[in-house]
């Protein structure tokens, strides 16, 4: 799964979240559809995969993107910055 979480996109996120009821359209793939949900969601750093559980975002039907926005995107950072830091801890040494 390709990620994620992307700064420039949380304005538009915070729109979608206020629109719930309106579709959106992909802005990654231009193909897909948001779509509300509720899932658990991989993320992969350095080889390392951990599952971030019950994110609520805007998914894409088509790419694995999805969009989150406000509180929830605060949360999902904070959670990837800490399992990066945990990685790294293991494993200091970035490899090629
Ligand atoms: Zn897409």
């Amino acid at each position: 799964m390709s990620c994620i979480v992307r700064r420039s996109y949380r304005s538009l996120a915070k729109i979608a979240v206020e629109r719930r009821s309106e579709t959106m359209k992909c802005p990654v793939c231009g193909a897909g559809q948001l779509v509300w949900d509720t899932r658990d969601v991989r993320y992969g750093y350095l080889g390392k995969e951990t599952m971030f559980p019950h994110v609520t975002a805007a998914f894409c039907t088509k790419c694995d993107e999805y969009l989150v926005g406000g509180e929830e995107a605060d949360r999902v950072q904070k959670a990837m910055r800490a399992f990066k830091n945990s990685v790294r801890k293991i494993s200091p040494a970035v490899p090629k």
